[in-house]
């Protein structure tokens, strides 16, 4: 299940779980539509897969299933990214 972390680990910006600018990895890295495509170009700094929008949990679902609250902002250093980037940016997710 995921978590919804509440904020961009980069910049710090509120994601709220209803906000339409979340982007996620599959190990739910989070970031902020801004960093994930204009900083990042859909390669995650922490794994080097790509990013899909965060689904946002129904409200019904949560009182059973709360979003987390836990935050975790750690700016990415953006020299490292780049090559990062350069290594992984140019290859479709798929052939990652
Ligand atoms: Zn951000
Ligand atoms: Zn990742």
């Amino acid at each position: 299940m995921l978590e919804i972390r509440p904020n961009c680990e980069h910049c710090g910006k509120e994601l709220p779980n209803t906000s339409a600018e979340a982007m996620i990895c599959s190990f739910e890295c989070t970031y902020c539509e801004y960093c994930a495509h204009n900083l990042f170009k859909n390669v995650c700094p922490s794994c080097g897969g790509n990013f899909e929008k965060r689904p946002i949990r129904p409200s019904a679902m949560l009182a059973k299933h709360p979003v987390s609250k836990k935050r975790f902002h750690e700016p990415k250093d953006l020299e490292a990214t780049q090559e990062l980037i350069a290594k992984y940016g140019n290859i479709s997710p798929g052939r990652r």
